[in-house]
């Protein structure tokens, strides 16, 4: 494909301000995302476009200083450093409030993880967020040009083609949703669904993580644009709506695999691992490692835990459960509640079975330094993954990369769309089903070594060539390639 300059649109820059020797620096983030992105954007040249995370007192304040550092020269220097360029798009704190707390996180993340009841339909979100869809848009329109390729991610930003459109402006764009698309009768709950719809069809392209999540979007859309017509049957399909037509596919997402079991084979880091099996005394280790969300189901998880010590006695003293919740959006009050909750049963559980010398749940509510995180992930016997519903989760995919042994048992939710890539290899679970998790999780700790090494290694082998790098080129192969046959 032609090289075209890569433009990212994000919600959230992928940037965090460190404060250095010499001042203060805006330092590129560790997720996944932007790491596969950064070498794209600098061999390409490009920007990234997105929020920077802190409401502006009022309209139009902006820039600022750091520190007596203005913002131009911190992006200036990181643009030297990294390669390519920052752009922000300032928004206030009512915007913040309606856009990003309100329709993204309690409208859209809800009732795309099938959540419906969760849903809070408050027009002023709507309003919102459309508002500040069209701010965004403003922004691509003006620092873009129409050889640029403009990658837009997530659910924050369905209407940015739309937008574009209606400016005027054409761009080739591609639309990428890290997050489930739910099935038909749940998306039609959404008060504004034949508008999102319709706005999902103005890019060239849609990527989801999974061919299910297409074969939803698909559905909804033959249900309020009955004119669409679908072409092919692949994990990339075209969809023509009258006079025009765009893709959709599947991508699914994936970790940098040589990164993730690099790291947990460096020597610190494997000190680290041994450090923590001799401290819990080589008992069996479950991991479980979430932000704590509730599409996460730690409640469910504990509660399997706690059937698994009843069912099975001998069990007792012999394994521990370890739970890494990650703080995260600690100001919605659905989430304070959900803390207490889990707090409550882990008291309950390792009230029911403690004894001197052995506590069953291990509980840490904050985020881990990576080498820690990936020496947890090497110690554990078990990885625990058993989200309700979640678009991938890569915890799933960072717990086999890291498990250089190759002697750990993932067992894995069904509803994660990691399961459509590894449900061969992994142990398969209903994460509602509190008793099939202690059943899976007993067999799992009993499994004979041959068996666990086996399937562990076709895991890791499906993870190794499908990373992230794979997925950011497969997609920008079918989003610019199309733009060539125009
Ligand atoms: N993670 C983190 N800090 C921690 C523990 C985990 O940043 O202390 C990371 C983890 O490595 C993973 C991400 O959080 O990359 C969680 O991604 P996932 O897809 O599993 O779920 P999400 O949080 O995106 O819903």
């Amino acid at each position: 494909p032609a090289l075209q300059r890569l433009v990212v649109v994000s919600n959230r820059l992928p940037v965090a301000l460190k404060r250095e020797e010499d001042g203060w620096k805006l330092k590129q983030g560790s997720g996944g995302l932007v790491t596969a992105m950064a070498p794209v954007l600098r061999n390409r040249g490009g920007m990234w476009i997105g929020w920077s995370g802190a409401a502006e007192p009022e309209e139009g304040a902006g820039g600022g200083t750091v520190g007596g550092t203005d913002m131009e020269t911190l992006f200036a220097d990181f643009t030297e450093e990294a390669g390519y360029e920052l752009c922000t798009v300032p928004l206030t704190e009512e915007e913040v409030d309606g856009y990003y707390y309100g329709f993204s996180n309690e409208i859209v993340w809800p009732l795309f993880h099938d959540l419906q009841s969760r849903c809070r339909f408050h027009p002023r979100y709507w309003r919102t967020y459309l508002d500040v869809n069209f701010k965004f848009a403003e922004v691509v329109a003006r620092r873009s040009s129409p050889e640029d390729y403009i990658w837009i991610q997530d659910y924050h930003l369905m209407h940015q083609a739309f937008f574009l459109k209606s400016m005027g402006v054409r761009r080739n764009t591609g639309f990428f949703l890290h997050i489930p698309f739910p099935p038909p009768d749940i998306f039609m709950k959404l008060p504004w669904r034949a508008k999102l719809i319709q706005a999902l069809t103005e890019f060239d392209l849609v990527g989801f993580q999974t061919v299910q999540d297409r074969r939803n979007f698909v559905g909804s859309l033959h249900r309020l644009m009955p004119e669409a017509r679908v072409e092919g049957r692949g994990a990339v399909v075209t969809v023509h709506m009258g006079n025009r037509s765009f893709r959709a596919g599947a991508f699914p997402i994936s970790i940098d695999y040589t990164q993730f079991s690099e790291m947990a084979a460096r020597p610190e880091v494997v000190q680290k691992t041994v450090d923590l099996k001799e401290a819990l005394r080589h008992r069996k280790i479950i991991l479980g490692v979430d932000r704590l969300d509730y599409t996460k189901g730690i409640p469910e998880r504990i509660r399997s835990i706690q059937t698994l010590l009843r069912r099975y006695p001998d069990l007792q003293g012999t394994v521990n459960f370890i739970q890494i919740a990650v703080p995260s959006r600690e100001e919605v009050g659905e989430y304070k509640e959900l803390r207490t909750e889990i707090e409550r049963l882990v008291g309950r559980v390792n009230g029911e079975f403690s004894f001197p010398g052995w506590v069953p749940v291990h509980y840490h509510y904050r985020s881990l330094p990576h080498d820690d995180l990936v020496a947890y992930y090497a110690a554990a016997d078990v990885g625990l993954v058993t989200p309700l519903r979640d678009g991938m989760n890569l915890v799933a995919k960072e717990y086999c990369a890291c498990n250089n042994k190759g002697d750990g048992v993932l067992v894995l939710s069904e509803f994660a769309g990691a399961a459509a890539q590894l449900q061969r290899h992994a142990y398969l679970v209903n994460p509602y089903d509190v008793e099939g998790i202690a059943k899976a999780l007993h067999r799992a700790l009993h499994w004979p070594l041959e068996e666990r090494k086996a399937h562990m290694s076709r895991l890791r082998e499906q993870i190794r060539r499908n990373n992230i790098f794979r997925w950011v080129d497969s997609f920008l192969r079918a989003g610019i390639a199309k733009s060539l046959e125009d």
